[in-house]
């Protein structure tokens, strides 16, 4: 049999009249029924709809037609209004005349009714239920075919393995349950590829974890130091300034001596959600450790950061909260001209320094220079 190239590509077709005798048919609504939106669902979370050639699945495809004795193969998952190849051998006589397949063919339509069963068609020419089927009458003139619905765990259809032929003829025993044992080997690489998926997933909300504070939800000290990282960068190439400011809640302690940890917990959820809604959409907000927040300011001199600064304090000393009022000392710094990270944060702990000792609630500009005794 000769060898030709395999073409993984998108195929997308004019609705062909549904053939008789069949009752699950598209309609032309979105969806025919809840099953089938429900189906294509399932095939979608395998993520295999267009995605690349690959060779495991393109040696399934030639070994199926090797085994069988056919001159093509073809591995197509059926979507909502298309028939997609993932990966087709096909002898030369064939290649530049079977370039597609239509989604509504008798052979998706028995697959969708009949998954469990291998289907064998000797003759599709003879068989009414293909009577007009756009497999017989299309360039390749097909009549035989052969096809193992792929089937999800769960049930749904999601596409065939099929081996066609352009006589009439069947398969051995032997044939039969080697298209079936090819069919299941499909669906081992496709659960491969689910579990792939589940896992980068996994990993990617992991990583999300690990930059967000668990009890309020704000991003974390990690976070922190990556964002003031990246804006110290941002600052030096673009000449902009960078503030930050440092907001501690006053008498915590004695908030939690009082009424207990749990509600010290749910104060601190409340405390942050304040802070936030008092930012602007690109101040930077994190849980820098404790009771204690972290705000970034990109692009904000000293005299807008103590502007956001006097509005955070403020808007927590009016917000009510679960017992009693709350109130923040925040320290306030810019980012010296010659100055690194470990100045700006210093600076803005010694504003913090002098908002405490100086009776808290209060909003102090701190410098690197600052005593702190
Ligand atoms: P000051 O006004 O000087 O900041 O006084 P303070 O009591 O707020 O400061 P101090 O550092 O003495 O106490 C901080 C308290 O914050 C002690 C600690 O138990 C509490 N705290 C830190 N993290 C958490 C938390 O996640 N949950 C609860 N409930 N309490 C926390
Ligand atoms: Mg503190
Ligand atoms: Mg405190």
């Amino acid at each position: 049999m000769e060898r030709c190239h395999l073409v993984n590509e998108i195929l997308t077709f004019q609705r062909a009249l549904p053939s008789a005798g069949f009752a699950l048919k598209l309609t032309g609504e979105p969806f025919a029924s809840d099953t089938e939106l429900s189906r294509v669902q399932t095939l979608e979370g395998y993520e295999i709809l267009d995605s690349a050639a690959e060779k495991a699945y393109d040696d399934i495809a030639r070994l199926a037609a090797y085994i069988c004795g056919t001159p093509i193969s073809v591995i197509s998952f059926i979507d909502h209004s298309r028939q997609w190849i993932k990966s087709r051998f096909s002898s030369g006589v064939f290649a530049e005349k079977m370039l597609s397949l239509p989604r509504n063919t008798a052979l998706c339509d028995i697959a969708l009714l009949q998954p469990e069963q291998l289907i064998l068609v000797p003759d599709m020419l003879q068989d009414p239920r293909f009577a007009g089927d756009s497999l017989i009458l299309g360039p390749a003139k097909l009549r035989f075919c052969g096809a193992m619905p792929l089937v999800s765990p769960g049930g749904a259809v999601l596409g065939l393995l099929s081996v066609m032929d352009r006589r009439s003829r069947t398969l051995s025993g032997d044939q039969t349950s080697a298209l079936e044992t090819l069919g299941r080997q499909v669906m081992e690489l496709l659960e491969m590829r689910r579990t792939v998926i589940g896992l980068s997933m996994a990993n990617a909300r992991l990583g999300q974890q690990n930059l967000t504070d668990a009890l309020t939800g704000v991003p974390n000290r990690r976070a922190y130091d990556q964002k003031l990282a990246e804006e110290i960068s941002r600052t030096r190439r673009t000449g902009t300034a960078l503030s930050l400011l440092i907001v501690d809640v006053d008498m915590f302690k004695q908030y939690n001596d009082t009424f207990g940890h749990p509600a010290g917990d749910t104060a601190l959820q409340s405390v942050a959600r304040v802070l936030l809604s008092s930012l602007r959409p690109y101040d930077f907000l994190a849980r820098y450790g404790g009771e204690e927040f972290a705000i970034i300011l990109p692009s904000t001199d000293i005299a807008d950061a103590l502007v956001v600064a006097e509005r955070v304090r403020r808007l927590v000393a009016d917000s009510e909260f679960p017992h009693r009022k709350f109130t923040v000392s925040v320290g306030v710094a810019r980012l010296a001209a010659d100055g690194d990270h470990k100045a700006l944060v210093q600076a803005a702990d010694n504003g913090l320094y002098r908002a405490k000792t100086s009776g808290r609630n209060k909003v102090v500009v701190g410098s690197s220079e600052m005593r702190v005794q």
